[in-house]
């Protein structure tokens, strides 16, 4: 097949389908301008922080408890690395898709808030929000547009204990909530599983895509590069994200145009 036939297969899947798994992660963000990393430790490859300790220690739910202040100082980078970026037209692709079909679901692992910004509807994210900080000692939170002119390590206004963002760091559990919902949905049953963007390093990211390949459910990955899941999927777009998703959403809209003609 080629790339023709293969965009016109997944924009066919996509008009069939009632319930869609988006399964996304950095590569989505890339066309926003930000940078591609394996989770957040590709920041510094294999170095050493100034710290003296590895980019996963210095960001470790161990580490934010005992030196908040190491922890902030890598948060506070990679806030700044988001800073002043959009969200793209895949992000709002993916959000139109989502909010025309009822009981789809996006599951991602990006920090930067920017599904939530373009008002994604079921949206899971399971590694967190750097936006949303919370006071690790009396547990209220509040919402920042970004850490400009953040005191660091930040206190909270009301008890003055150290706040956090709200995200997963290494050592930490995924949110509960997250899992369950995601659970709930592969329950209920998918039509489709759209990866994108993201190289499925981890178990909870492949996992679905691969289960659902296994039980015949189509499945489709949109990345560039090779990715753990790239030789189990149905359908595999070689492609960025915005690209990808601009040329689906054309098919879709010329499909809907000229039914509407017939
Ligand atoms: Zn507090």
């Amino acid at each position: 097949m080629d790339s023709t036939q293969l965009l016109d297969a997944v924009a066919d899947q996509c008009r069939q389908a009632k319930r869609i798994l988006f399964i996304t992660g950095a590569g989505l963000s890339a066309d926003s301008g930000l940078p591609t990393y394996r989770g957040i430790g590709g920041l510094y490859g294999n170095r050493l922080t100034r710290h003296g300790v590895s980019i996963e220690e210095a960001l470790s739910g161990a580490m934010m408890a005992r030196r908040p202040e190491v922890s902030w100082a890598y948060l506070a980078q990679i806030e700044a690395s988001c800073r002043g970026a959009q969200p793209n037209a895949a992000h709002r692709a993916i959000a139109r898709l989502a909010g025309e079909r009822p009981g789809s679901m996006v599951l991602t692992q990006n920090v930067d808030g920017f599904h939530r910004d373009v008002g994604t509807p079921n949206l899971v994210e399971i590694h967190g929000n750097l936006h949303k900080l919370v006071c690790t000692e009396c547990g209220r939170g509040r919402s920042v547009p970004d850490y400009a002119g953040l005191q660091m390590p930040p206190g909270c206004l009301t008890c003055g204990g150290i706040l956090r963002p709200e995200v997963v760091l290494f050592g930490e559990d995924l949110p509960r909530d997250g899992i369950l919902r995601l659970e709930h949905m592969l329950a209920e049953g998918v039509d489709l599983v759209i990866s994108v963007g993201t190289s499925s390093a981890f178990p909870y990211i492949a996992g679905p895509v691969v289960w659902a390949a296994e039980a015949g459910v189509p499945t489709v990955e949109i990345n560039p590069g090779e990715t753990r899941v790239s030789a189990a999927v149905s359908h595999r777009l070689r492609m960025g994200a915005a690209s990808a998703f601009g040329e689906i959403l054309a098919r879709l809209d010329a499909g809907a145009k000229e039914a509407a003609h017939r």
